[in-house]
């Protein structure tokens, strides 16, 4: 158990969600953990105080100030491990960026040194405001580690982002941050992730559903490991958590093959899990195209350059290479295909035909294929699936 003796606090905000912080509690506790409960008192009008302490087995606070007296917010804020927020809601989000601390959960962010993790949970209008994404900018600012939302039907009626991360996703997060230590610390590391973007004119472009979820959580995976990680990200609202990361944002092919193929003589290590255009418009049009009275266009299209197989060529005895293969058909054998093409040490296959795998999902089902062996995994969170990739990549480099 892999949260066996950590110290967690957990703070729930006033949400309906906060009933999802029950399911957690329950997780944590499963997993080995020690919880003490913090609730602001809107979440105590959602879910009972006494639901919390019956299964953490401690009295949950409420207030700073109670009956029994001065709650001792810093030692609680020493005492802890981790500080999970779950739910964080908007206004919750809000003081902890402003550093008010008018209640039990904000005066306890404020005392504790350990490692903090915020799960927001909110309508989709009030997580898309800036105000709350500025927010939340400002916490990722700080050091503190964004459960991202998930999607989907909203308590509301409205659907779309905003939903508190499913309790396992959460639970995944802690876990991937005990476990793991920092074994890949000082390693340099170069992931790409998302779409590209090819411009047909000023305001079309030829582009992919792919997120950036996958590429981005192994990249902040790989950070919480200790690696230095230098991520190239195409076009993608995925939020990123910079800490030990630099991000370089880019728009075509072009850009991302020019700044990958730059970074790959200092880089020990390179996971390739953006979807690349194969091919870009061979010419843009300076002015929007308009259309006349034609029944067809035609669009001349142009190879792009693959960053896989060139960083493939160039590739040093000791530096190793990832990629992944997203396929509708025989997800296997294409991915050793391009496993041989590319020079790859590994590649990461997964189906778009398995449900809860491939774009925009927050989970994903993966298999690992080499030269010699191939090795499928569970359907798990990005963040687990990321780690995954990584101990396979520790394993290689020790081997
Ligand atoms: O050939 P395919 O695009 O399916 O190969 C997928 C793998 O190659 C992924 O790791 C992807 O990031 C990488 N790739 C690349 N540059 C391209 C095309 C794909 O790095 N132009």
């Amino acid at each position: 158990m892999s949260l066996h003796g950590k110290r967690i606090v957990l703070g729930v905000s006033g949400s309906i969600a906060a009933y999802k912080a029950v399911v957690l509690t329950r997780l944590l506790i499963k997993a080995g953990a020690e919880v003490r409960v913090l609730m602001t008192p809107a979440a105590a009008e959602f879910v009972s105080p006494l639901t919390f302490s019956t299964l953490s087995k401690q009295a949950v606070l409420t207030s700073v100030i109670s009956e029994a007296g001065w709650n001792n917010h810093v030692e609680l804020g020493l005492w802890a491990d981790a500080l999970l927020i779950a739910p964080a809601t908007a206004n919750t989000l809000a003081r902890l960026a402003r550093g008010i601390c008018d209640n039990i959960i904000t005066a306890v962010y404020l005392s504790a040194r350990c490692p903090v993790f915020f799960a927001p949970a909110m309508d989709v209008d009030m997580w898309h405001h800036p105000a709350t994404q500025a927010n939340v900018a400002r916490l990722q600012a700080y050091g503190n580690v964004l459960i991202p939302v998930e999607s989907g039907e909203l308590a509301s009626g409205l659907s779309g982002a905003g939903r508190l991360a499913e309790p396992e996703h959460i639970l995944a997060r802690l876990e991937a941050h005990f476990d793991r230590g920092q074994d890949l610390a000082g390693v340099k590391l170069l992931v790409t992730a998302g779409p590209t973007y090819e411009a047909l004119d000023p305001v079309r472009y030829l582009g992919n559903h792919a997120t950036g979820k996958m590429g981005v959580a192994v990249a902040e995976a790989a950070a919480a490991r200790g690696a230095e990680v230098l991520l190239l990200l195409g076009p993608s609202s995925v939020p990123v958590n910079e800490r030990g990361i630099t991000l370089v944002r880019v728009q075509t092919a072009r850009e991302m093959h020019a700044a990958a193929v730059a970074a790959w003589p200092d880089r020990e290590v390179a996971i390739l899990a953006a979807a690349v255009a194969d091919f870009r418009p061979a010419t843009v049009a300076t002015e929007k195209i308009k259309k006349g009275d034609e029944e067809r266009l035609s669009i001349e299209l142009v190879r792009n350059p693959d960053i896989a197989a060139e960083l493939g060529r160039s590739k040093r005895p000791r530096q190793l290479l990832v990629g992944f293969a997203m396929e509708t058909e025989r997800p296997l054998e294409h991915g050793r295909g391009k496993l041989e093409r590319k020079q790859l040490d590994f590649i990461v296959v997964n189906s778009l035909r398995e449900s809860g795998a491939g774009f925009g999902h927050d989970t994903n089902k993966i298999t690992i294929l080499d030269h010699n062996k191939q090795r499928e995994f569970e359907l798990k969170s990005k963040a687990a699936v990321a780690n995954d990739i990584l101990d396979e990549v520790v394993a290689r480099r020790s081997a």
